[in-house]
């Protein structure tokens, strides 16, 4: 039993995540998850050691859940049908590593390409990984610059390309397109490409933007990582990353402890965080991600109009739930959460209310009226 003064410090601790919680706008997590109904398998140990894709002796795993979560951003990403492997990971990160390793695997002597507004997590993994690489510039809007690229990856077109794509940078959401980032490639000269997607946040609704965003299988994608914690929503970090058979053929190893393949970054993973997915998966169903995202495009669309129309320098990208705007003041940054560098952002999320954007906005713009028509 804990001391009454644990208790104390537990209840505090919960009240004061749930007040941040409430006053959460700078990061991408939604808020708005349900996943009561899974209280019980905190009960089990589970673990989903090895393979998603293969049988091993361990039982105590939902990989069969897991499979379907990889199946349905595999289809979602149009990968080839019988061409597909993926797992359930703790996140963006280490889908980004991963997408590195097999890179590398695959092209040993290559070098990384991505632009200046990438994830702070593929400077470490290139550091991991020891990847020579090469940082790219990016235009205003967060967008890899293609000149810059062919300029970069032509002072050796004999070194293959391993490319990180952003399908929404951190800070501004830009998008990269993975069609113009091989063609500025093959006019370098360089023959072997392995593009890797960052789709950490816009993966689960890139597919419903119009015109769609080119980073996917089909697109020519290597690999693709997103974040479950971020647009989908749950209570720990967790992200699914997705790549051709072939890629992780090259990595797998065979283990006799585990009676399985040995392919992911992780030795004992999460049986609950696929369970996570699934469950929101399955209740939200494709009609639901979409509806949810359109909610957050209104709602994104709305702040900027509603910044602008006050005077503040605020724009989105095509489609963005990301809403920048110049640096606010120290109190509005640390009340709301707001990250800050060359720009701020709030970003809009299932969960994020107009109640909440509206009090940013008061505060950002020093008035205590109400918001015109809130
Ligand atoms: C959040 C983010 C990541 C890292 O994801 P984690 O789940 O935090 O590890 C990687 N790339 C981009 C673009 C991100 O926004």
């Amino acid at each position: 039993m804990l001391s009454t003064q644990d208790e104390a410090r537990l209840d505090a601790l919960y009240d004061s995540m749930k007040r941040a919680n409430d006053n959460f706008l700078g990061y991408p997590f939604a808020k708005n998850f349900d996943y009561s109904a899974l209280w019980r398998f905190m009960d089990l140990t589970g673990n989903n050691l090895g393979d998603p894709f293969d049988e091993g002796i361990y039982r105590v795993d939902s990989r069969e859940f897991e499979r379907d979560v990889v199946e349905f951003f595999a289809t979602h990403f149009r990968a080839p049908v019988d061409d597909y492997w993926g797992y359930v990971t703790t996140g963006g990160t280490e889908g980004n590593t991963f997408g590195l390793y097999l890179g590398r695997e695959l092209y040993p002597n290559g070098v990384a390409y991505f632009s200046r507004d990438t994830h702070y997590s593929v400077s470490k993994g290139v550091r991991l990984l020891k990847l020579p690489y090469a940082i790219v510039r990016s235009d205003a809007h967060g967008q890899i610059d293609y000149e810059d690229l062919k300029r970069q990856a032509s002072a050796h077109p004999w070194q293959p390309a391993i490319v990180v794509a952003n399908i929404g940078t951190t800070m501004k959401e830009g998008r990269d397109d993975v069609g113009k980032i091989k063609a500025a490639l093959a006019e370098a000269g360089v023959r072997d490409v392995y593009v890797h997607s960052d789709a950490a946040l816009c993966g689960p609704y890139a597919p419903f933007i119009d015109p769609r965003p080119v980073f996917d299988f089909a697109d020519g994608a290597d690999s693709i990582t997103i974040s479950g914690h971020k647009f989908i929503g749950a209570p720990m970090p967790c992200g699914v990353v997705v790549t051709r058979k072939y890629h992780v053929q090259r990595i797998t190893r065979a283990i006799d402890y585990i009676g399985s393949l040995d392919s992911t970054l992780g030795g004992s993973r999460s049986a609950f965080a696929p369970i996570l997915l699934w469950y929101a998966l399955r209740t939200l169903g494709l009609d639901g991600l979409r509806s949810s995202f359109e909610q957050c495009e209104a709602l994104a669309a709305y702040a900027v109009a509603t910044l602008t129309e006050r005077g503040v320098d605020a724009w989105r990208n095509a489609a963005a739930l990301t809403v920048v705007f110049p640096p606010v003041r120290d109190e509005v940054r640390a009340k709301w959460q707001l990250a800050s560098q060359d720009v701020s952002h709030l970003i809009v999320t299932p969960g994020t209310t107009k109640e909440q954007v509206d009090a940013l906005i008061s505060a950002m713009t020093l008035t205590t009226e109400p918001v015109p028509g809130g």
